[in-house]
């Protein structure tokens, strides 16, 4: 296990608002908070509004509402991705600059072709790494990776190991529609924003390598994580807030921190609080993240 957190914590909870909180939310939310005021750290909120075609009306201020609903207090002003797109695009230049990426004019049907399975959908080819073809035109931009482990230790699951170049590939960090990549904007602001531990939900685990390869490319400090189990539907499927999945239930806030606490491993010694208050100060004491358990079954639900 390895320790996370210590002198300057500072952690962050980073929902896309695709819709309102559903209770997989909640419990992503729930443990980075925990764990931030277990070390008595800094916690965050950051609005990953940077793909803004699939941002939901109402969904910052639902969300934001929810997590003051709940007694979660972020400790500064919260960031929006969209705000730093000028940021984004100076970082890409500079990339391209140095020749870490290139631009590539492969079309979704030309990667389908040319690229071979990978662990995150085709890995491509290299058509473009030399060079666009004459006649064509860039459409998106690509970190250029290099086979080789990439070591990664979560503090729940253990360590992790990807070999990203080969696994994965040189992967797009500028979209054909001109918007930033999750990964560069992800890993630029973790960066700019001093973050030191990311607890975030396991389905992100698999771009975890990505992250931390492009952190050694622009130079960054790298992070402590912990990826915590995805609260699944009775079917297996992740729950999603852009497929509409149930918002979490506002009406009794405790007992639906009590679920996903229950959901997270961890135990409350003694009667059940009375309040949210009770419920803050007992958690933050209890908080135990190698309690976290690492596969759940898929049926189990909140
Ligand atoms: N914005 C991402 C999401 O809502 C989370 C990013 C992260 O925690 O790194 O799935």
């Amino acid at each position: 296990m390895i320790a996370g957190g210590g002198v300057g914590y500072r952690g962050r909870f980073a929902p896309s608002p695709t819709g309102p909180l559903h209770q997989g939310s909640l419990v992503a939310a729930l443990a980075s908070y925990l764990d931030a005021r277990a070390h008595s750290g800094t916690w965050l909120v950051r609005i990953e509004d940077v793909d803004e075609l699939r941002t939901r009306a109402g969904a910052v201020d639902d969300i934001l509402r929810s997590l003051e609903h709940f007694g979660m207090e972020w400790d500064e002003p919260v960031v929006y991705q969209s705000a730093r797109r000028e940021v984004y695009r100076e970082i890409i230049e500079a990339l391209l600059t140095d020749g870490a990426a290139y631009r590539c004019a492969c079309s979704r049907s030309d990667l389908a072709r040319t690229g071979r399975p990978g662990i995150d959908g085709p890995v491509y080819a290299g058509t473009c790494r030399q060079g666009i073809a004459k006649g064509k035109q860039g459409r998106t931009v690509r970190l250029r990776t290099e086979p080789g482990g990439m070591t990664v230790e979560d503090r729940i699951l253990g360590t992790q190991q990807q070999d990203v170049g080969t696994q994965v590939g040189d992967f797009v960090i500028r979209r054909a529609d001109g918007f930033t990549a999750y990964q560069l904007a992800v890993v630029v602001d973790d960066a700019e924003q001093r973050i030191t531990d990311v607890v975030r939900g396991a389905d992100l685990l698999v771009s975890t390598p990505r992250q931390r390869y492009l952190q050694q490319v622009l130079g960054y400090a790298p992070q402590h994580y912990a990826h915590v189990p995805l609260v699944l539907d009775p079917s297996g499927r992740k729950l999603s807030k852009s497929l509409g999945d149930a918002a979490i239930a506002r009406k009794s806030p405790l007992q639906t921190l009590l679920d996903a606490f229950r959901f997270l491993g961890q135990k409350l010694p003694g009667p059940t609080p009375e309040t949210l208050p009770e419920f803050w100060s007992r958690a933050i004491a209890a908080w135990r993240i190698e309690a976290v358990g690492k596969a759940r079954d898929p049926t189990d639900t909140l």
